[in-house]
């Protein structure tokens, strides 16, 4: 009824039709206050319920243990790349990176500026189109973390499994979080911008051990020290309260449609199809990722030539499906089909594919 496209954007990206319902309904009177919740103070009650009801839906989804506090943050995942190690890398101590992507790489940049970080596996060799789920890393004094990224945005790889490496782990979840159950208590950090699987642009959640959150040294700046966001319950200044709002709706939605492991099921099927395309098309398609480490939420692939990517892409926006040209470090496509991207959409995508496929091949 909206005339709306398949959007295959990698973030901001389509959030689920019934939630941008509800934001509507309730924009310009928001639940009997007279005013837009936009409008409204973030000390007001009706704002502190929504976000201790976002809070208290994302801890059931991903059944977060008590012993962890959930932030709802500004500054996107990128300043957690710099909060981090500004944190937790005392000198005297090393941080482990393991790159499988692009954002690993940002988050090294950064981590490199602050402190002692050594790369302990890059992907760098196969254009980043693997991931270690078998690396070893045990345990360490002069570690002070190891940093990761479960689901490469870019590149559209992903680890299949929570690792199990010793030492505090921390874990940059943006592109994946709530596509799948995760196994908190191995985690001692995990941080994700909103802007894929939760909500708008403007939030980033982190989710912190209380452990690891007293390891954080004193005099920082305030707005860098988890400590005081914690003690403030995500209030120390202005939240990103219009933000929390859509991500709390998202967070009922998912709760109201099955939880994460349905949502897993639906993403598994959804990937399943474009995967099937791609292998099925006798090497007209290339998928950049290696079979055991494809992602659910970015998909890509590469046609033999640009000319043949343009006039496939092009043929794709007349058919409503749109977003899908790949980044240029991995070039093709890439199709994103976060939580909230319909079935259908990858239904159409796939049929194109083969129809393309045996008209050009
Ligand atoms: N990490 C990953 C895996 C991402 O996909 C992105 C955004 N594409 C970022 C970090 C950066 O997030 P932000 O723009 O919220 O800083």
């Amino acid at each position: 009824p909206y005339d709306r496209v398949f959007n295959f954007s990698a973030g901001p990206s389509t959030l689920p039709v019934p939630v941008l319902e509800k934001a509507q309904a309730e924009m310009m009177n928001f639940r009997g206050t007279g005013m837009s919740l936009m409008e409204m103070s973030h000390r007001s009650a009706p704002f502190e319920e929504v976000l201790h009801n976002a809070e208290a839906d994302f801890r059931a989804l991903l059944g977060i243990p008590d012993r962890y506090k959930v932030l709802f943050l500004q500054g996107g995942a990128s300043t957690q790349f710099a909060t981090i190690p500004m944190s937790y890398l005392p000198a005297g101590k090393k941080a482990r990176y393991v790159i499988t992507g692009s954002w690993g790489k940002k988050a090294l940049e950064s981590a490199k500026i602050l402190g002692d970080a050594e790369v302990v596996w890059d992907g760098k060799s196969g254009n980043y189109n693997d991931v270690p789920n078998d690396l070893a890393l045990d345990a360490s004094d002069d570690v002070a973390y190891t940093h990761f990224t479960s689901n490469e945005t870019i590149q559209g790889v992903r680890f299949s499994t929570d690792p199990n490496w010793g030492g505090p782990l921390v874990c940059d979840m943006s592109s994946d979080i709530l596509s799948r159950p995760v196994d908190i208590s191995k985690y001692d950090l995990i941080y994700a911008g909103a802007q894929k699987n939760m909500g708008p642009a403007g939030v980033a959640i982190v989710v912190i051990s209380d452990e690891m959150l007293a390891k954080g040294p004193d005099g920082l700046p305030p707005m860098f020290d988890y400590r005081v966001h914690a003690e403030n319950d995500s209030m120390y200044n202005t939240p990103a309260t219009w933000g929390i709002y859509i991500c709390g709706l998202v967070y009922r939605h998912l709760l109201d449609t099955g939880g994460l492991e349905a949502a897993a099921e639906r993403n598994d099927r959804k990937a399943k199809l474009l995967y099937d395309a791609i292998d099925g098309s006798n090497g007209f398609f290339k998928g950049h990722a290696v079979p055991s480490a494809r992602s659910t939420m970015n998909v890509t692939f590469t046609l033999a030539s640009d000319d043949l990517t343009k006039a496939f892409l092009k043929e794709a926006q007349a058919k409503q499906l749109d977003g899908l040209k790949g980044h240029r470090s991995v070039g093709g496509c890439r199709a994103s089909i976060y939580n909230a991207f319909p079935e259908e959409g990858c239904q159409v995508l796939a049929d194109l594919m083969r129809d393309f496929a045996s008209r050009n091949g």
